[in-house]
């Protein structure tokens, strides 16, 4: 039986379409469960939306929709956008779907039952646009909302709370003796040197100041906070039921998450309330967390004072799909946040993609087109510095695992990259059109073309869990479909005589300048 892989974005709030921060974190996680596809393992991805609470109730009100609609408007929105990024989940939840709803309910209930959740009273300062409570120890200095700066309310208010406390030591513990499960290191401290060392408070679970929420089962006057509501997602997709004898085969199989990828911002949420949800209920952790940073907007030239929103689907009808997603994959670091600009995606564009894999691509085929009528040729003279190719050709498949296994997908794309322009400066080193003039070069001319088209085939593979449509398109040339990394990653695997397809022109030349007054005018246009 193939070896099971459950991962997860954080469901985006349907307040907003996503702009292209949000859309990272969907193809990030896109990224992982392609590259655990190719591995060979049963992979299942889940995405989704969080569509309740009162901004949502609000916004639906500002744009005069019922909240239901503002809601379906929204996922579809969200939705769309994965899809044209090829996000390759295997299930979008919706948190106002009847079936989440329906368990949600019961978590609450059950969890009340068991005695970690109690009816209390909230006293404390409430922000209405953060829809949250405060401590005075939280607030600024001049008394305001520590989130968002508004000013604060005194709010008292009837409420369900969670005993953290109860849990405390057991996720001290848990976090001691699984070094993985909150990733990157650096956050882990943060975690528990600010929340954890401190003390647990109990947590205020549920509402009644606003109603677009799943209602408290036994007193519906309260609907569930977030916190429970949106969090469960990740098993109630499974079809979790917290009164089920024998749970269903779908959660006993994949849960738990072997990763749950999420912002750096909602990290004390999915390493704390989250788990401690999940020790209440007797269900295994996930066994990563892993929390990325963002991706903010930088400052265009061409937009200097309007600081303009960009979206996903606005840049890849600009440019590309894969453009967007090789852009946001490579710039995005690690640890700390990266920016994002018109220009610096059309420049990086034209850079990798047209000079670096696209040039490399056509030159190849158009000279084994030439000189061997379109097929390949045998690997008829080897030289020293084939080898040498070679070798990069299987470091780079080494340590692009090697870096997807750590999330370092940034690195990871890098290498291939880096492949390409090995590549490139090989044909630089060969000169294949100086061996084509000489007749007693000619089996050494078809061991260079043998050594680029086999890189182009190898850095394909490589490059299908961050490019899947351009690595399609590449590996269709030697008339191959999707190829798993045990099988297309052995150097030499290309047959001699293949008749090669057409590279066509994967990534367009842009004038840079153009382009930019294009879009100027367009999203002026359409964001007035
Ligand atoms: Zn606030």
């Amino acid at each position: 039986m193939k070896e099971k892989f459950y991962l997860t974005t954080a469901i985006a709030y349907t307040s907003k379409k996503p702009h292209i921060g949000n859309t990272y974190e969907a193809i990030f996680t896109d990224v992982i469960a392609r590259y655990q596809r190719l591995l060979g393992k049963d992979v299942f991805f889940l995405t989704g939306t969080d569509e309740h609470g009162i901004k949502i109730e609000q916004d639906a009100i500002k744009d005069g929709e019922t909240p239901k609609a503002h809601v379906d408007r929204v996922a579809a929105e969200v939705r769309a956008i994965w899809d044209l990024c090829d996000v390759s989940y295997d299930r979008f939840i919706r948190t106002t779907e009847p079936d989440h709803e329906r368990i949600v309910a019961k978590i609450f209930k059950k969890l009340y039952e068991k005695g970690d959740i109690y009816k209390g009273e909230y006293q404390g300062k409430y922000c209405k646009s953060c829809e949250d409570f405060f401590t005075e120890s939280q607030v600024t200095e001049d008394g305001k909302c520590p989130e968002c700066g508004a000013e604060l309310m005194d709010a008292c208010e009837e409420a369900y709370f969670f005993k953290m406390s109860r849990y405390q030591d057991r996720l001290m513990d848990y976090i001691e003796t699984h070094p993985d499960f909150i990733s990157p290191e650096a956050r882990k401290k943060e975690m528990v040197n600010n929340f954890l060392k401190p003390g647990l408070k109990d947590l205020c679970v549920s509402r009644t100041s606003f109603t677009w929420g799943i209602p408290v089962s036994f007193d519906p006057k309260h609907v569930i906070y977030v916190w429970i509501d949106a969090l469960s997602n990740y098993i109630t997709a499974l079809g979790y039921d917290p009164d089920a004898d024998v749970q269903s085969e779908t959660y006993r199989k994949y849960w738990p998450a072997n990763v749950q990828i999420i912002g750096k911002d909602i990290l004390r949420f999915h390493t704390i309330y989250w788990p401690i949800i999940l020790m209440a209920l007797g269900e295994p952790l996930p066994e990563k967390v892993f929390a990325h940073p963002w991706l903010l907007n930088g400052v265009d030239k061409m937009s200097k004072s309007r600081g303009n929103t960009i979206y996903a689907d606005e840049l890849a009808g600009w440019l590309n799909v894969d453009a967007v997603r090789y852009y946001l994959l490579s710039e995005m670091p690690y640890l700390n946040d990266g920016t994002i600009t018109y220009e610096s995606v059309i420049e990086k564009y034209n850079a990798e993609l047209v000079n670096n894999l696209g040039n490399l691509c056509s030159r190849t085929v158009a000279m084994a087109k030439k000189y061997f009528d379109g097929r390949v040729p045998e690997n008829a003279a080897p030289e020293a510095i084939d080898a040498e190719l070679v070798a990069a050709c299987e470091a780079c498949a080494r340590g692009v695992c090697e870096k997807l296994n750590e999330y370092r997908t940034a690195e990871a794309i890098d290498l291939v990259f880096d492949l390409l322009h090995r590549a490139n400066k090989y044909i630089d080193e060969t000169t294949p059109w100086a061996l084509a003039k000489d007749e007693s070069k000619t089996a050494r001319l078809k061991s260079v073309l043998y050594h680029l088209l086999e890189t182009i085939r190898f850095a394909a593979v490589l490059l299908q869990p961050f490019l899947p449509g351009t690595a399609k398109k590449v590996l269709e040339i030697f008339s191959i479909g999707k190829t798993p990394f045990e099988t297309g990653l052995s150097f030499g695997a290309l047959q001699a005589g293949l008749a090669l397809g057409d590279a066509g022109i994967l990534f367009a030349r842009v004038d840079v300048e153009k382009l930019l007054e294009r879009i100027r005018i367009v999203t002026e246009e359409t964001h007035k």
